[in-house]
């Protein structure tokens, strides 16, 4: 199993989780821009199309709820699969995250196994 030639745009304002997250995908050979912001990820996306974006909900200034409400609306971009990557993961938070479009989720702190599983779910890969 491997996300070799995969691209993935992961936006997460925290530093440790950001290097967690590159540390895991990059096991698995992907290609991943980070940025820091919701912002910045939009931007991103005006030139580049990634396979799949993980989102950080919690962010500073525009948040990952908002972004991904923005993505999933603008043609060309809304067929990118985008995980949402939440702290809190209670009923009333799962019921926002659909609303706003998320494809997936994952919950922190997360194991690798659960986090490369649901990429892996996203892309259509087979994991075992
Ligand atoms: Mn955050």
């Amino acid at each position: 199993m491997s996300l070799c030639d995969i691209k993935i745009l992961l936006i997460e304002d925290n530093e440790m989780n950001r290097q967690l997250c590159c540390d895991i995908l990059e096991i698995y050979q992907a290609q991943v821009h980070e940025v820091e912001s919701a912002e910045e990820g939009l931007e991103y996306l005006e030139s580049e199309i990634p396979d799949l974006i993980l989102m950080d909900v919690q962010l500073p200034g525009m948040d990952g709820m908002q972004a991904t409400r923005i993505i999933k609306q603008r043609p060309g971009w809304s067929q990118i699969p985008v995980v949402a990557v939440t702290a809190h993961a209670m009923t009333g938070e799962m019921e926002k995250i659909r609303q706003a479009g998320f494809d997936g989720q994952i919950s922190k702190p997360f194991t690798i196994t659960n986090f490369v599983a649901e990429i892996f779910r996203l892309l259509g890969i087979e994991s075992e």
